[in-house]
């Protein structure tokens, strides 16, 4: 089995530099890839300011930090990560784009080297398909964020082999994480089950069953779920959200999964949760204060 200790990690966005942050702290060597040397450091700095928080929160201590971030270099291009044992490519979710790298990168790789994706509904066979490696080749869904959540997904394509998903295992238990096998259908596990449950509290608020307010607070202490399920909605991003709902509708062909028309019209508005200051929620003043 190929050991794996250098790893490429292509896409310094939200999930890429949370990726290359947990590796970094388990003692991996790590380069960061993006478009420009901007968004590297933009990545870079995140990581930086993530890792002092646990410092203050006393997770790590301050040797760890100054440990980890010397671990993590930037790749301006892809030709540096020609030496890495595992590529994760983290790039935007765009199936274009994701196939453009792997073409770019493939010719450059060692033939022994693993290449694996952290999309959340792009088929992981069909990524494979166009790299030179399907059998060395899988899906490696880390949760966001990364630092913080215990899961991840891996997903196997239909040529990966035993021996690249039992290295992948082996480096999500050094990452002190856990691993949990999905088969490569649309959203794998976790959002397969999660996102149907946010469509119906959207089509509980649609409806008029209940306010905002009344579903978070029944999911809250009903069901003891830690957030209320248009909180979370609104944490994802509700763009996210609709684009997962679309992938299980066209993949699944089932109209239970038929996104909720009061999910597409908050999308239409821009009003796309956390990240734009207004979803479920209006998040422009101290306390949020619930849309509907
Ligand atoms: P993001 O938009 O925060 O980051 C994407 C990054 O990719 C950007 O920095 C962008 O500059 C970079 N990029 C675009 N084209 C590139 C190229 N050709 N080469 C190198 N870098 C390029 O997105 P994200 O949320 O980090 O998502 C990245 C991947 O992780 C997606 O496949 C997404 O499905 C998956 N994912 C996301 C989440 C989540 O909750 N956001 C969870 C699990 C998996």
């Amino acid at each position: 089995m190929v050991e794996i200790r250098k790893i490429g990690v292509i896409g310094a966005g939200q999930m890429g530099n949370g990726i290359a942050h947990a590796c970094a702290l388990s003692g991996f060597d790590v380069l960061l890839n993006d478009q420009t040397p901007d968004q590297i450091n933009a990545g870079l700095a995140t990581i930086n300011g993530n890792m002092a928080r646990q410092v203050s929160r006393e997770l790590i201590s301050e040797d760890d930090r100054k440990a980890a971030l010397e671990r993590i270099q930037p790749a301006e291009t892809l030709s540096d990560l020609s030496e890495m044992d595992l590529v994760i490519e983290s790039a935007v979710e765009n199936e274009e784009i994701k196939r453009t790298i792997f073409k770019q990168l493939c010719p450059l790789l060692r033939p022994e080297a693993i290449l694996a994706t952290n999309t959340s509904s792009i088929s992981i066979t069909r990524l494979a398909s166009i790299t030179d490696r399907p059998e060395r080749f899988l899906g490696i869904h880390f949760m966001n964020p990364v630092p913080l959540m215990q899961l991840v997904e891996l997903v196997r394509g239909i040529a990966t082999e035993d021996e690249t998903f039992d290295a992948a295992k082996v480096f999500v238990d050094k990452l002190g994480k856990t691993a949990t096998v999905a088969e490569d259908f649309p959203a794998f596990i976790v959002n397969r089950i999660l996102l149907p449950m946010i469509n119906e509290a959207v089509y509980t608020l649609y409806e008029g069953v209940g306010s905002v307010e009344a579903i978070d607070n029944a999911m809250k202490l009903g069901a003891n779920h830690p957030m209320g399920p248009l909180q979370l909605a609104d944490f994802i991003g509700l763009d996210t959200c609709l684009s997962i709902m679309q992938v299980l509708y066209d993949g699944l062909a089932d109209s239970k999964y038929r996104p909720c028309p009061l999910l597409v019209k908050y999308v239409e508005a821009g009003w796309l949760g956390r990240k734009t200051q207004r979803g479920f929620y209006d998040y422009r003043g101290e306390t949020p204060i619930p849309t509907r």
